[in-house]
């Protein structure tokens, strides 16, 4: 069974069809990576998956149970979690108190910042800093980062939740291209150790092609293809829709 299952899925704002009876499948462990021009209806499939926006038509499983329509903390609760294009870190916080302050948020039962649990919540945010090679920063504030390195600590706090399924709208939006590749290298070994779905977004096709494990390709709306980076690169219609633009 899929870790995710979207099943004719669609959205439209006043007379926007901004998706349209999409239908895809994303396995634990996999990168999914979604593109397509601007206004595709990118950022509104994640809306849609993550519960800020219920969909007109169609539905959404994860791990078979439907979770269409559901509200967006229920849908995080269920271990969908997401990073954004601009990196949601609290600035004037060190790195680590940004971790800590993801998995307080995650722990419904030890409430209190200033008790016995926050060394606890020290120790597990150290562990996910590392994962992301963040650890030597750990006592710095985020406002002192680079942009790249804001990108790892968001990562870290949407890992502070365990996600089954993590959605990245745009990550490596405003990085330069080594680290664009060096971020997407680092989510692709983290899903495959979590057993974590990923779908995300992207512009550089090096990225798409390089680190997905399969493209789907949305135009006005509509799946247009959906298979491995091969097949995807030698797809005329996309070529002719999308990359040959
Ligand atoms: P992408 O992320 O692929 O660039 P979006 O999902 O943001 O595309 O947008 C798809 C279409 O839906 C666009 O035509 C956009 O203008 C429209 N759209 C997106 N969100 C809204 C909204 N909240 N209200 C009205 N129109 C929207
Ligand atoms: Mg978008």
């Amino acid at each position: 069974m899929s870790l995710l299952s979207v099943q004719g899925l669609s959205k439209s704002f006043g007379g926007v069809q901004a998706v349209q009876g999409v239908s895809f499948q994303l396995a634990a462990g996999e990168l999914l990576a979604l593109i397509g021009p601007n206004g595709a209806g990118k950022s509104t499939t994640f809306n849609l998956l993550d519960g800020q926006l219920a969909p007109d038509g169609g539905r959404v499983l994860l791990d078979g149970r439907d979770i269409t329509g559901l509200a967006p903390r229920r849908i995080w609760r269920l271990g969908v979690g997401r990073t954004f294009q601009i990196a949601q870190t609290f600035a004037s916080f060190t790195v680590l108190q940004n971790v800590q302050l993801a998995l307080l948020s995650h722990d419904k039962k030890t409430w209190g910042w200033w008790r016995a649990a926050d060394r606890h919540r020290a120790r597990d945010a150290l562990a996910l800093l590392a994962q992301v090679g963040m650890e030597p920063q750990a006592q710095r504030p985020c406002s002192e980062l680079a942009y790249g390195d804001v990108k790892r600590v968001e990562l870290a706090m949407a890992l502070a939740h365990a996600p089954r399924l993590l959605l990245m709208d745009e990550p490596t939006a405003g990085m330069a291209p080594a680290e664009r590749l060096a971020l997407m290298r680092l989510v692709q070994r983290l899903a495959r150790e979590r057993r974590m779905g990923v779908l995300f977004t992207e512009h550089s096709m090096d990225v798409v092609f390089g680190q997905a494990d399969r493209v789907a390709v949305l135009v006005r709306g509509q799946l247009l293809a959906e298979g491995t980076p091969q097949q995807i690169r030698g797809d005329a219609r996309v070529q002719a829709a999308y990359l040959g633009a």
